[in-house]
């Protein structure tokens, strides 16, 4: 998950790094008085709380002389569209005057099986840009996990991308601060693009972070914000996340749910073998239980671009009774609204079975001939 910049660098701050003093406006509230009582005066910069990239070229980062100039900016930007996603927050900050912009990240580098730190003298331009037009102002760092980002390595590089002194020393724990917010939030992604240095102390001017989904699941981390918020998912999306279900809205027609990710993933290509296109993919992930099969067959039964509905379970810790008894629940309270195949083999396959029977739903063992079915319900061929 992508946090929003003010969260970033409240992350980022708790860790001792340094960002311009700020309040976050939302919706709803009055500009001036939150600005006031943040004690903000001067010029101001206000930043819109989107998830999109190139947020500042396309409008969302505007500078203001005066607390009142802001407070107009911020009436203006909140609730209008910022590449086609609502500004329901904005971040107003002291604008800091400065020369010189760089650009840190760290991530994950997944075949190396470690994290990697670039740094850069160019920052507040496109990354990828520099990365063609001048890859020699990048400088590319591997941090070994075992060991993590050291201050002295920290230090070595804030030498090669110009700093001295104090400002370096500055550097070396803001960068440090970066390493370990990282590494405890189970990140993908910790960035600021620019960060700058005001009286040899370095200044973080914008922040991004992206979280591991899997983190949050785990309760690793928590996550304070509202995934409707982002508008980084579609209207089903949140609904389905607020079920607590792994779903992810499709194009096409045929309405899929499966256990474990790899499986469902497969009967989304034995959809598309035979000609159809799936609505979504939904996990209902291993050991299901009647309760999670229920939820996911009611939210497809609503979900309206699903024509059919298809659903493959192979049991293995995940029990084909419990299922069925969730398929049957669901059916009997919102009705068979659309027609559902069920596709269903593994442990306690008998009792499920069974279980369905009594209900008059048949049940599929060859998951081609499932998928055939579906997509010849679902108005496919
Ligand atoms: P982005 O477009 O989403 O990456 O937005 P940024 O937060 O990076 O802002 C875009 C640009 O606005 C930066 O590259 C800076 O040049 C400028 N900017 C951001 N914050 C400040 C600030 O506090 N003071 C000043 N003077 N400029 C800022
Ligand atoms: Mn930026």
């Amino acid at each position: 998950m992508k946090l929003f910049e003010y969260e970033a660098k409240q992350i980022l701050r708790s860790y001792g790094a340094a960002t311009p003093r700020g309040v976050v406006v939302a919706q709803g509230e009055d500009p001036l008085t939150k600005i006031r009582e943040a004690g903000l005066t001067g010029k101001l910069v206000v930043k819109a709380q989107v998830l999109v990239a190139g947020r500042g070229k396309a409008g969302g980062v505007k500078l203001a002389n005066t607390p009142e100039e802001a407070a107009e900016i911020a009436t203006e930007m909140l609730g209008s569209k910022i590449k086609g996603v609502t500004v329901r927050k904005v971040l107003i900050e002291e604008a800091v005057e400065h020369d010189r912009e760089w650009f840190a990240s760290i991530t994950v580098d997944r075949a190396a099986r470690d994290f990697v730190l670039l740094l850069s003298t160019e920052g507040g331009v496109d990354i990828e840009e520099v990365a063609r037009e001048n890859p020699e102002a990048i400088i590319k760092y591997h941090i070994p996990p075992e060991r993590g980002l050291l201050p002295y390595k920290a230090r070595e590089l804030g030498k090669e991308v110009g700093l001295r002194g104090r400002a370096l020393n500055s550097f070396a724990s803001t960068l440090v601060a970066m390493y370990r917010a990282f590494i405890d939030h189970y990140a993908d992604l910790v960035e600021s693009n620019p960060f700058t240095v005001v009286n040899d102390r370095v200044v973080l001017l914008d922040a991004r972070m992206i979280i591991d989904d899997s983190a949050i699941r785990l309760g690793l981390v928590k996550a304070e914000q509202d995934p409707a918020e982002t508008g980084e998912l579609s209207e089903w999306e949140v609904r389905a996340r607020r079920l607590g279900l792994n779903f992810v809205e499709l194009d096409g027609y045929v309405g899929i749910i499966g256990n474990g990710a790899g499986l469902t993933m497969a009967t989304m290509d034995l959809v598309k073998h035979f000609g159809g296109e799936p609505a979504n993919f939904l996990d209902i992930g291993g050991g299901a239980s009647a309760e999670v099969m229920k939820k996911a067959l009611n939210l497809l039964m609503e979900y309206p671009k699903a024509k059919s509905i298809f659903i493959n379970i192979f049991g293995g810790i995940t029990r084909c009774d419990e299922v069925a008894k969730g398929i049957v629940q669901a059916l009997k309270e919102v009705g068979a609204r659309k027609p559902v195949v069920i596709r269903l083999v593994g442990t306690n396959e008998e009792e499920g079975r069974a279980i369905l029977e009594e209900a008059g739903i048949k049940a599929f063992t060859d998951p081609a001939e499932a998928a055939k079915e579906a997509v010849r319900l679902g108005g496919g061929e």
